[in-house]
């Protein structure tokens, strides 16, 4: 691409970041309306109107929409704008000071979201600049409340105002990093994410006086099996949405890697690969079915002289996309199969993992997209263990192509991945001027 252009680019983006990393928006409490305002005077100084929506008042989010010069599909832009908190101390640059030193602009959110937030900006205003020459509509959004509580920002939207967010392409954080792995720049391309369903089980005992030991009866130790029962269960294999393409990049060892695409040997090859590479098999492990992690536990009495009747085991259990509620029981109720206690089982509220289609129109361009300015890159369609905002609009439009894609050229996944919640968070200027060309040029290859 050409160095002036580039140079252009870096300009516009890194000015935009700097800014938006100065505006405060830790959540709790995120005051993204602040952001919002920010990003609506930004495009009316480049001639585009948008809107700030949403509840309450303080937690709006930004949404803009660039019509083509002909018809075609919607391809939505999306970046969440609030951040986790900072505490300075531990930082070498204020985390709110948007300082560009090293190659690098330093603070909150300059790796987790707030360079997409601007290069998604810069990209839709160049779009804009140079005629608006693309079939379809590109949608703009700068999204509130991801980090915690996910309420104001994207379900908001596409429950109260579907008409501004409806699309048939996504793109969004979740995926973009790189490794290099056997000589390829191996690029994480995120195409789902798994669901959550926590539960809390409630352990049934017998009250009475602790002078006498209680050998049958006793909730806290039949709590103390409950958790060990569900750390020891190994959950039903499930290849469907398993890696395969990182199993085999990242185990060298083919008998080991035939034994993990096998769902019959998968278990126990992941128990060797833990005692040959445990950060491969933590890396892994969660594709291949449901996890519980067990992490509270409370006892109905405060009094150390008296057994509890009760004793309430609380487990973050993690899903892979499409099961729910229905599979985690039946699981739960195999685990502790063996426990001689009553108890019962409480959901907390739980997310449906979900995906979108792959391959698809989308994954084309990404990958023609790439192919041209970073030759070397291969892609590894993966869902996230975690959860991103694109869950919910792949709840709300069923048909929508969702990906997290946000790819990085100078820094790979450790680095950045090390940085994003930390301190000291920052973005390397040229991973994040690629944000920027890689947004526009997907635009304009998806919106041909
Ligand atoms: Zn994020």
């Amino acid at each position: 691409m050409d160095a002036g252009i580039v140079a252009e680019v870096q300009k516009e983006v890194v000015d935009l970041l700097v800014d938006l990393i100065k505006v405060d928006t830790s959540n709790p409490p995120g005051n993204e309306t602040q952001t919002a305002r920010l990003l609506d005077g930004w495009f009316r100084a480049r001639g585009l109107e948008g809107q700030i929506v949403g509840e309450p008042a303080e937690r709006a989010n930004f949404v803009l929409r660039l019509e083509g010069t002909r018809p075609g599909p919607t391809l939505l832009l999306l970046a969440h704008m609030d951040v986790v908190p900072a505490e300075a101390e531990s930082w070498s640059e204020p985390p709110f000071g948007g300082v560009v030193k090293d190659d690098h602009v330093w603070g909150r959110g300059a790796g987790d979201i707030k360079n997409l937030v601007a290069a998604h900006a810069v990209a839709v205003s160049r779009l804009a600049a140079s005629g608006r020459d693309f079939a379809g509509s590109v949608i703009y959004a700068a999204t509130a409340d991801e980090e915690e509580g996910s309420i104001c920002g994207a379900l908001w939207l596409v429950q109260n105002r579907p008409d501004l967010v409806r699309s048939d392409y996504l793109l969004n954080e979740g995926g973009g990093e790189f490794q290099m792995l056997r000589g390829e720049r191996v690029y994480d391309l995120t195409t789902g994410e798994k669901g959550t369903a926590q539960f809390r089980i409630t352990v049934h005992g017998e009250a009475g006086h602790a002078s006498v030991p209680l050998y049958r009866g006793n909730a806290v130790v039949a709590a103390a099996q409950v958790v060990q029962a569900l750390y020891e269960y190994q959950a039903d294999v499930h290849l469907e949405t398993l890696p395969a393409d990182y199993v085999r990049l990242l185990v060298t060892d083919e008998a080991l890697c035939r034994r993990l695409l096998d769902a019959q040997t998968a278990r126990a090859g992941l128990a060797e690969l833990h005692e040959r590479d445990d950060t491969v098999a933590r890396l892994l492990e969660p594709h291949y079915g449901l996890t519980f992690s067990p992490t509270i536990v409370h006892s109905s009495s405060e009094a150390i002289n008296v057994f509890p009747e009760q004793v309430v085991v609380t487990v973050d259990c993690r899903t892979l996309a499409g099961r729910g509620e229905d599979e985690v029981r039946i699981e739960v109720e195999r685990a502790l199969a063996g426990i001689d206690a009553p108890w019962e089982l409480e959901f907390l509220g739980s997310v449906l993992g979900n995906a979108s289609a792959d391959p698809s129109p989308l994954r084309e361009a990404i990958d023609r997209t790439m192919e041209r300015f970073v030759p070397d890159a291969r892609l590894v369609p993966v869902h996230c263990v975690g959860f991103t905002d694109s869950n919910w609009f792949r709840a709300a439009f069923p048909d929508v192509v969702a990906y997290g894609f946000g790819p990085s050229i100078e820094e790979d996944s450790d680095t950045v991945s090390d940085l994003c919640h930390n301190h000291d968070e920052r973005i390397h200027v040229r991973d994040l001027t690629f944000q920027a060309v890689f947004a526009e040029e997907l635009a304009r290859g998806l919106l041909r």
